[in-house]
């Protein structure tokens, strides 16, 4: 198999395997871009299960930047404290509402570089942020990406460079509706090729990963 031919292949069956197997969280059907970016805030240096478990009440309190620049930063931190580093996350928040107010007029921009200028902002939420509200093609990764490429891409002795990943990443999203594959990549980490004790006895890729043909050789 041609390598092209294997990242069409991975990209297929993993794309077949989300349909049936996607988590169903609400920030996945949202449409507006400030619940898109604050989602993607939240989701920093925590398990999504914990955004879910707060995602209703935080965006019926908090539905627009000025709630939150407006909000008393005790109530706020209260309010995220299930996802662990509220201090940090509150900080955030607070910070961006107001750049998002006073220097851009409340209008949320859609250069996601701008974003970075908050400290706590970096590559992954701009990224991320672009891919699934702006629907740019961007190249971001979590631990479950990164463990996935490695493992069906990479040696496995090797430490992967970031220019590495996002050179695996262009190969493998596709040209239009690229989210899906990250949100596939994302639920496949969680459900299947889990940190510990991968079930690669289930795996539909376990044919063309190179962790599994080398634990298997
Ligand atoms: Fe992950 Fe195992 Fe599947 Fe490879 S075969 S992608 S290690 S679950």
């Amino acid at each position: 198999m041609s390598s092209e031919d294997k990242y069409t292949l991975v990209r297929e069956v993993i794309l077949d395997w989300y349909k049936d197997n996607n988590r169903d969280f609400p920030w996945r059907a949202s449409k507006s871009l400030y619940q898109i970016l604050i989602t993607e805030i939240l989701l920093q240096k925590t398990i999504a299960l914990n955004v879910s478990n707060i995602y209703s009440d935080f965006f019926s309190k908090y539905d627009d930047f000025p709630k939150i620049y407006k909000a008393n930063i005790t109530n706020l931190q209260s309010d995220i404290k299930g996802l662990g580093l509220s201090n940090k996350r509150a900080k955030i928040l607070k910070d961006l509402s107001k750049m998002i107010i006073t220097d851009y007029n409340g209008e949320l921009p859609q250069d996601p570089e701008i974003l970075k200028k908050i400290n706590g902002i970096a590559d992954y939420v701009s990224n991320a942020f672009a891919c699934f509200g702006l629907n740019h093609r961007t190249f971001f990764y979590d631990v479950n990406i990164k463990r996935f490429i490695q493992r069906v891409f990479e040696p496995q002795d090797v430490k992967l460079k970031i220019e590495t990943i996002y050179t695996e990443l262009d190969k493998l999203l596709p040209k239009t509706d690229f989210k899906y594959v990250y949100w596939a990549i994302l639920d496949f980490g969680y459900k299947i090729c889990s940190k510990n004790n991968p079930k690669c006895d289930l795996c539909p890729v376990s044919d063309t990963c190179l962790y599994f043909l080398k634990s298997n050789s």
